[in-house]
């Protein structure tokens, strides 16, 4: 049985059976039938189940956000901004758009004139979903909608914190009237995840951490199914000397502080140019130190996690990090974790090389960009990085230096809710793209068919082997790949010779 905790002051809220294994095998068997019927509706008809969705939420948008705050600890502005809204923009987003980027295109013939090309965009089959706390139900619909637009079906593990969330999803998506067996939720825990990878899925999409991301990995590479893995982030904020001020301080308290710093793409590391660092340094400690806990500051999510984020801020500053504000866990009801700042902190301690995913800021003194960009590389991740400064081409230079999946100037988390960007991390952020056209081609299998419209008794490189045929390829080649014009046009006269 799974219990469902409120962590802003520990009372359960729910508790939800685990689904056993050989359940997990009968739901994916379920989503397969299902499938035959679904993949084979016209898109529109698909859609307008989406757009039905689409509805249903916001419409319950304030209802629906009361259990999300609930099970995550998010306040509701965040639960509304960072669950809600986004969710709808990439609904929408794939209600305007699928049915033009997943239409059948023609291509090219290339020189076979007698030929004619097409590409088809059809479902992989069923999608596996496998899913963290943080963002339960924007991270569930980002895979979903775009599986289901596609025409595959979608079984879904939620985290064991938030499983709640992703059943009462489930009911809204039976409200909008989704055929049976089309989207499904298995509540569980690990073992439940590892069941559904090994329960002939066609797709598995997992986002959470990096460690089990690898497992994952590798179960599949054994079963040959494809996968695409959004895992964490150490992500850099590099403040040049002519940053806009003070909205970069307070971008840094955004982007470090939302939601407690437990996002994928949190600030977890500041380097600030030489300059401006005393302005910079000193607008943060005083900004952060307005914030309050349980208002601005939500509550970690587990103890566990709290333990993690003590454990590497204590040892940060037993080797020499300068705490400037925050530091110290205060005594109340929930897992609260004060917003810290620290200040030169020792190259390889863990704070700097792992990922906090709590509400916690390194920040370092730079000498000039290329210390910047040379430190914010110096990571095992590349989820996404932002650069601030007036200068926009100077910023674009930096950006373009950065390994992320994406980088953001003079902003951070926001235009990650853009629909129409891809979305995903380089290194061990992961691997494959969410959202935009390139989310909805990771749900599909791309076939090309190919036809001769000439019906010849044979075609000219077809058995048997002759001399002739030597003369035509070469000839061929030269005409087509020569550099000089005469050349070519020798080659091709040889070609239609040949011929
Ligand atoms: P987690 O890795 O602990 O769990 C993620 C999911 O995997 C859960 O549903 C869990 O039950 C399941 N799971 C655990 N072991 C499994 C196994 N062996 N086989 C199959 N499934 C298994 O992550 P979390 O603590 O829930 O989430 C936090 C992490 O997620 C952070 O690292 C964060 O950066 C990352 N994250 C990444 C993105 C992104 O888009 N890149 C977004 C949100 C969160």
């Amino acid at each position: 049985m799974l219990s469902s905790i409120n962590p802003r002051n520990g009372t359960e809220i729910g508790k939800t059976q685990i689904v056993s294994r050989e359940e997990v095998y009968k739901k994916v068997a379920l989503a397969r039938e299902a499938q035959k019927e679904w993949g084979n509706k016209p898109i529109r008809e698909r859609l307008h189940h989406l757009r039905n969705l689409c509805h249903l939420l916001s419409e319950k948008a304030e209802s629906f956000s009361e259990l999300i705050m609930q099970e995550t600890g998010k306040s509701l502005v965040d639960a509304l901004t960072g669950e809600i809204l986004p969710s709808l923009f990439w609904i929408d987003y794939v209600c305007r758009n699928s049915e033009r980027l997943l239409a059948p295109r023609k291509i090219s013939s290339g020189f076979l004139f007698s030929h004619e090309n097409v590409v088809t965009f059809d479902p992989l089959g069923v999608v596996g979903i496998i899913t963290p706390w943080n963002f339960p139900v924007y991270i569930t619909l980002t895979s979903a909608a775009a599986a289901l637009a596609a025409g595959n079906t979608v079984v879904t593990k939620p985290s064991h914190l938030t499983p709640l969330c992703i059943l009462k999803l489930e009911e809204i998506i039976e409200e909008a009237e989704f055929p049976p067996g089309v989207f499904q939720v298995i509540p569980g825990d690990s073992t439940t995840g590892s069941a559904l990878v090994e329960a002939g899925i066609d797709k598995i999409v997992f986002t959470g951490s990096v460690e089990v991301g690898r497992k994952i990995a590798m179960e599949c590479a054994e079963r040959f199914i494809p996968f695409s893995l959004e895992l964490g982030g150490k992500d850099p904020m590099i403040v040049l000397e002519d940053a806009p001020m003070p909205r970069t301080v307070h971008g840094a308290l955004y982007g470090g502080f939302c939601h407690a710093g437990q996002i994928c793409m949190s600030v977890e590391r500041i380097y600030v140019a030489e300059p401006i660092a005393e302005k910079f340094v000193q607008g943060v400690v005083e900004e952060t130190a307005k914030l309050q806990l349980g208002k601005e500051i939500s509550p970690i999510q587990s103890q566990e996690q709290l333990l993690k984020i003590q454990t590497q801020v204590q040892e940060a500053i037993e080797r020499g990090a300068i705490l400037l504000v925050g530091g110290k866990r205060v005594d109340s009801p929930g897992n609260f974790y004060p917003p810290t700042i620290l200040f030169d902190v020792p190259e390889n301690v863990a704070l700097l090389k792992e990922e906090t995913f709590g509400p916690v800021i390194p920040i370092q003194i730079v000498k000039d960009e290329e210390e910047a960009i040379r430190l914010a590389n110096a990571s095992s991740y590349g989820l996404t990085a932002s650069v601030w400064s007036r200068n926009l081409e100077r910023a674009k230079k930096v950006a373009e230096q950065l390994h992320a999946g994406s980088v953001y100037i003079n902003d951070n988390l926001t235009p990650a809710a853009n629909p129409h960007a891809p979305w995903g991390g380089v290194k061990e952020s992961g691997t494959g793209k969410q959202r935009g056209e390139w989310g909805l081609y990771s749900m599909v299998s791309v076939r090309h068919f190919g036809w001769n419209r000439f019906l010849f008794a044979k075609d000219p490189f077809w058995f048997p082997r002759t001399k002739k045929q030597e003369k035509l390829a070469l000839s061929l080649i030269r005409g087509l790949f020569s550099r000089k014009f005469q050349d070519k046009l020798a080659g091709l006269w040889d070609a239609l010779k040949a011929f």
